[in-house]
This record gives C-alpha cells, sequence and structure tokens, in this order.
C-alpha cells in the first residue's frame, strides 16, 4: 500500500476512530425541533460531538418535515447537494430522519446518498444506526410498518427514550419544549400528521412532571408543552382523568419555572374552560393561545373534517377573552383547500378580521398524499388563486397584527432573551457598540434591543420605542431576577 492509499484509507475510516462530527439540519414545526433536540442529545450520549459545520461533518442528518411539499422538496435539494459532496468525501453517513423518512421509506434509502432512514417512532435507535454506519453498515431502514397500530413496545421505547433524555441541547438557553401527547387522530382531511407520526398516545403526567421538575434544576426558565392538540391532553389513572388544566397546575409548582405555554390547540369546548381558568389563575401560565381555524367557511371546515363551524370557533375565542382579558391569540390558516370559492374565502377573511390576531400562519393548500383530499384528487384551485389569497388575508392580518403591536409604544415588557438576533439589519440602532438581540414576551411578541449576548436565557425588561406588525423594538431597562 503506497503512503497515499494509507492516508485515504485512515481519512476514510477516521470517523469511526475518532469522535465522529455530527451535523443535524432540522426542518419544520416545534416538534421536530424536539426531536432534533433529543437526538442531538443522545448522540452525544453516544459519544459521537455535534458541529454547526456542515462542511465537514462526518454524520449529516436532515430531521424532516412532510406537512407541505415544499418543505419535502427543499430536503430532496439538500439530499443533491450531498450527493455532490459524497463524492469527494464517501465516507461521509448521511440520514434522514423524521416524517419525510416514514412517509418515504425505501424510496428514500435507494438514493446513493442515503445511508439512514429513520422514522419518528423509530428515533431511540438513532445513536445505533449513526455508529453502524460509521462502522461501515450499508444502509438501514428503520420505519414502522403499521405507524397507525403502535405496539406498546414502541410506546414503552419512546417514553423512555423522551424521559432519559438530559435536554441539554436547547437550541435557545433556559428554554425548553416538553411533549404531552404523541400523534394525532383527528385526520384533517388535508393532514399527513396521522399518517406519519402515528395515534395520539398521551403521556403519564407523572413522566411530564419529572421532566419538567429536571429540566427546571438545569436552569430552564420556561416550558412549552407540546401536541398536535395539546388541549384535547387526557389521561386516566387512579379514578383520576388529568387534562392539559392539570398539567399546567402541577407544572406551575415546579420551582424555577416561571413561563409556561402550550401549543398547538384545537377549537373543541372540550376542558377549554378549564384551561382557560387556569390561565387566569397562574401567573406563569402565559395569557397565550395559538388555535387555528384553518377556514372561515362552514362548507370547508367540514370538508376538511375540522369538527366546528366558524360561529363556534368565534364562540370560544370570546369565551377565551371573557375568562383571560388580555389574552393573545394566534392562529393558522389554509387557502385554496380544494372546492374554496371566492365566497367561502371572503367567510375567512371576515373571520380573520373579526378574530383579531396577534399573528396569523397562512399556508397554500399542499396535496398530501394518502390524505382524504389528496385522494379525492381535487387540488382544483389554481396556484395563482392560491397566492393572490394568501397574498390579501396576510395583508388584512398584517394591519390588525400593527395595530395590536402598537399599543406597545412607550410600554415596559418583560423578555425572556433567546440571543443574538439573526436579522440585525432590520433595526439599525447603534447602542455603544452593544449586538441586536432577540427575545419573546409571555405572549409570545418578538423583541429586538440592543445588549450584551451573555442576557441570552435571562428575564429582562425593555421599553418598546418602535413597532412592525410582527416585532417589538426597543431599549434595555432592567435586568429582572427571578431567583
Ligand atoms: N395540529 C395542529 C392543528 O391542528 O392546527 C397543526 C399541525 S400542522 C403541522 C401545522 C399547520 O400546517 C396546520 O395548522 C395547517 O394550517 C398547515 N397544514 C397542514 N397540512 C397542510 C397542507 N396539506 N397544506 C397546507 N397547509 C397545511
Ligand atoms: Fe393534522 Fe388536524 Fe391532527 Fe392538526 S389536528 S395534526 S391539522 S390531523
Amino acid at each position: 500500500m503506497s503512503v497515499f492509499d494509507f492516508y485515504v484509507q485512515i481519512l476514510y475510516i477516521w470517523p469511526s476512530m475518532s469522535t465522529a462530527r455530527v451535523h443535524i439540519k432540522s426542518f419544520g414545526c416545534q416538534m421536530n425541533k424536539l426531536d432534533t433536540a433529543l437526538v442531538s442529545a443522545c448522540l452525544k450520549q453516544a459519544g459521537l460531538a455535534l458541529t454547526d459545520d456542515a462542511e465537514n461533518c462526518d454524520v449529516f442528518l436532515i430531521n424532516t418535515c412532510s406537512v407541505r411539499s415544499h418543505a419535502e422538496q427543499r430536503v430532496l435539494s439538500h439530499l443533491g447537494n450531498l450527493k455532490h459532496i459524497k463524492e469527494t468525501r464517501p465516507g461521509m453517513v448521511v440520514g434522514v430522519v423524521g416524517c419525510m423518512a416514514q412517509r418515504l421509506g425505501g424510496e428514500l434509502l435507494a438514493r446513493d446518498e442515503v445511508d439512514i432512514v429513520c422514522g419518528p417512532a423509530q428515533i431511540p435507535h438513532i445513536a445505533e444506526f449513526v455508529t453502524g454506519a460509521l462502522n461501515g453498515k450499508k444502509k438501514t431502514l428503520a420505519v414502522t410498518e403499521e405507524i397507525r397500530r403502535a405496539s406498546e413496545e414502541q410506546t414503552l421505547a419512546l417514553e423512555e427514550f423522551e424521559s432519559a433524555a438530559d435536554g441539554s441541547d436547547r437550541a435557545i438557553p433556559n428554554q425548553a419544549y416538553v411533549r404531552v401527547m404523541r400523534g394525532c387522530n383527528n385526520f384533517c382531511s388535508y393532514c399527513v400528521v396521522p399518517f406519519v407520526r402515528g395515534p395520539e398516545v398521551c403521556r403519564p403526567p407523572k413522566a411530564v412532571i419529572e421532566q419538567i421538575k429536571k429540566l427546571a434544576d438545569d436552569g430552564v426558565k420556561s416550558v412549552t408543552l407540546l401536541g398536535q392538540r395539546v388541549n384535547a391532553y387526557e389521561y386516566r389513572q387512579g379514578g383520576k382523568t388529568y387534562c392539559l388544566a392539570d398539567l399546567l397546575e402541577m407544572a406551575s409548582e415546579v420551582e424555577g419555572i416561571q413561563w409556561l405555554k402550550f401549543v398547538t390547540s384545537y377549537p373543541s369546548e372540550k376542558f377549554f374552560d378549564k384551561i382557560l381558568q387556569v390561565m387566569a389563575d397562574s401567573s406563569k401560565v402565559c395569557n397565550y393561545l395559538h388555535l387555528p381555524a384553518q377556514s372561515g367557511s362552514d362548507r370547508i371546515l367540514r370538508a376538511m373534517n375540522r369538527h366546528y363551524t366558524a360561529g363556534q370557533y368565534l364562540a370560544l375565542l370570546e369565551k377565551a377573552r371573557a375568562i383571560v382579558p388580555d389574552i393573545v391569540v394566534a392562529g393558522d390558516f389554509i387557502v385554496g383547500f380544494p372546492g374554496e370559492s371566492e365566497v367561502d374565502f371572503k367567510e375567512t377573511v371576515d373571520l380573520v378580521k373579526k378574530a383579531r390576531y396577534k399573528n396569523a400562519f397562512i399556508f397554500k393548500y399542499s396535496p398530501r398524499p394518502g390524505t382524504t383530499a389528496e385522494k379525492e384528487g381535487r387540488d382544483n384551485v389554481l396556484d395563482e388563486v392560491k397566492k393572490q389569497r394568501n397574498t390579501e388575508l396576510l395583508d388584512v392580518q398584517s394591519k390588525i397584527s400593527d395595530e395590536l403591536s402598537s399599543r406597545f409604544l412607550g410600554k415596559d415588557v418583560d423578555v425572556l432573551v433567546e440571543g443574538l438576533s439573526k436579522k440585525p439589519h432590520l433595526n439599525k440602532v447603534e447602542a455603544q457598540g452593544w449586538p441586536q438581540l432577540v427575545g419573546r414576551t409571555a405572549t409570545d411578541y418578538i423583541v429586538v434591543f440592543n445588549a450584551g449576548v451573555s442576557l441570552a436565557g435571562q428575564f429582562v425588561k425593555v421599553k418598546i420605542t418602535k413597532t412592525s406588525p410582527l416585532t417589538l423594538f426597543g431599549e434595555l431597562q432592567t435586568q429582572i431576577n427571578t431567583d
């Protein structure tokens, strides 16, 4: 063997000889962010190192989202780039994790550049798959055959994995997500989630609270409880039924936790008053409700298999505002759902005007394979029309957001600092060389101000001096001591 060949070989097997460096690229919702944090923690426990350096990593994992076609297209284009990179670095391991892995399985594994395909229910085994691939295992397909029939064994493995994670890989200092339920049983006709995340399973309250205690011991101050229909959380134990309101009450008692949020809520009467009452009574439960309506047309809501009318939805908001007068509400909408007429769309515009959201996430309908709406094969609203409706609804919402945020002018707000702002060019304020930081209020307003980055993870008071529809800008007043 020539000296050159020797070094090529060493370079090839180097990752398995030293601490391999893993880069994780994450797409999608908070659920995915949490999964990325869990995967990171688990890989670190297995002796691997994490790196931000995508160019020079030994393992490239992509945590994927399947909710819209666009998210999947972005993953495929990343995989295309990785294929080129692997031509010069054949030892690099590429893994696709999450919803898209579950949805496409073998189709993804058939791509030359992909070594591991791991669905959401298989992530407890991710360290084993990665080390296997680093040690030369060629292809690993780990998806769940019958995802809608979660086995006891699988549920236990996920529970163990989730409870054991040390959660030290938080993207934002002192803030953490805690899943209270997995999967979804609602089968909204457009949505792929029930097919890739499996049936709804609520975690035992004890496991959730233990996890929050562990996080608090580790310095976490703000916890967001996660579930696809988080307000539907229900767990029966010892003759008692626990709902989200009970979890929030128990979590409020955990020393060190200052803020509790929960997403995403499904518009339903069940437990609604109880949850809102806990919000009103507890200073820790933030006055923020993410309650997607999806449409303002009863006809479209029925076709979407959403179990409420626009009137019932607005009545829930009215009730929420009666119980928690200063509650801040956010929404989600899909425009261009099959069969959505101009009249249907106008009803959505009407609902948005009445709801007065802080902000609304507006999506163009994207047919997802396997869902009822896709199977009916009627993606019959032209893309041009979807775009136009999207822009129109965003404009309506933007005016409302602007009005609501301008009320903060001149006021002091409490902010939990996240870290350096990713868009410092948006507010060119010279503040004696201090960098621009970003944080959030309890009601999820984004606040940008200048200060030292060591404040990341701390509570501060900021005086608001300028507002835009989605962001408040201000000046640091004081740091708030929460110890
Ligand atoms: N479970 C939550 C709920 O019921 O509102 C949200 C789940 S989904 C990950 C987040 C948002 O994506 C939804 O509220 C919906 O507005 C949007 N969405 C889901 N499927 C979609 C599709 N096929 N096309 C466009 N938007 C979609
Ligand atoms: Fe999807 Fe509907 Fe379940 Fe939300 S409630 S995850 S939109 S099926």
